[in-house]
């Protein structure tokens, strides 16, 4: 089984990508989505989170949002040491269930791959790729936030074009080409790579 990334910035399009290898047949494992989850549900991590920034970091089981934000928003070193609990926690979880699945290959979307080392554990790299103003507009219309706002989100990913260098494939999702397509594209090309590797590997 291959062990695709997807990443890409903010707003350039991944969860909607995902949703095309979704009905495709292929699984995804959303990584922001679940290391929400894991905050809440791992009880070493719990510990952790509450030993390094207090026992406030959680009301009634769930994760004190503002009080944490209110700490690592404005502090980059903090928001590195929360990333550096809740990160290898999240890429265990995500190995595990990459190697519980049965399909030919799957897919583990997150938008810091790269910046976490991840990509270590996967066979190639997607990149979707969108232009700056594009990706800002969406994110204002998507989430009702400011350009201040989405730039000082956008100003903690590693820059789109270095980014999408290291990527092994793009999907680019620019609004002129077609994304239907580039994925299908993948989709077929990933099935036939799954089963050389197999047949390769001799099983
Ligand atoms: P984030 O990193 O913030 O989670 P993302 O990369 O997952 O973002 P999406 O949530 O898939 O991006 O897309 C951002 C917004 O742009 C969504 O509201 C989505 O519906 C819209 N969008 C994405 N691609 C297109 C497209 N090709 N045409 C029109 N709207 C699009």
């Amino acid at each position: 089984m291959l062990k695709i990334g997807l990443t890409g910035g903010i707003g350039s399009g991944k969860t909607t990508i995902s949703g095309i290898f979704r009905v495709l047949g292929s699984p995804v494992f959303d990584a922001d989505r679940e290391a929400k989850l894991i905050m809440e549900t791992d009880a070493g991590l719990i510990s952790n989170i509450k030993k390094t920034f207090g026992e406030e970091s959680y009301t009634n089981g769930k994760v004190n949002k503002p009080y944490l934000a209110n700490i690592v928003f404005n502090n980059p070193a903090k928001l590195d040491t929360l990333n550096a609990l809740v990160h290898p926690a999240t890429i265990a979880a995500a190995n595990k269930w990459m190697n519980d699945q049965q399909t030919p290959y799957v897919i583990k979307e997150a938008a810091l791959m790269f910046e976490t080392g991840s990509v270590s554990n996967l066979d190639y790299v997607v990149g979707v790729h969108a232009p700056q103003h594009v990706r800002i507009q969406r994110v204002m219309d998507r989430d009702n936030i400011d350009r201040e706002q989405v730039l000082l989100r956008m100003s903690r990913q590693i820059d789109e074009i270095i980014k999408m260098k290291l990527c092994d494939f793009v999907i680019s999702n620019n609004e002129q080409q077609l994304l239907i397509p580039q994925v299908l594209q993948l989709h077929a090309r990933f099935i036939d790579m799954s089963f050389q590797k197999k047949s390769n590997s001799g099983a």
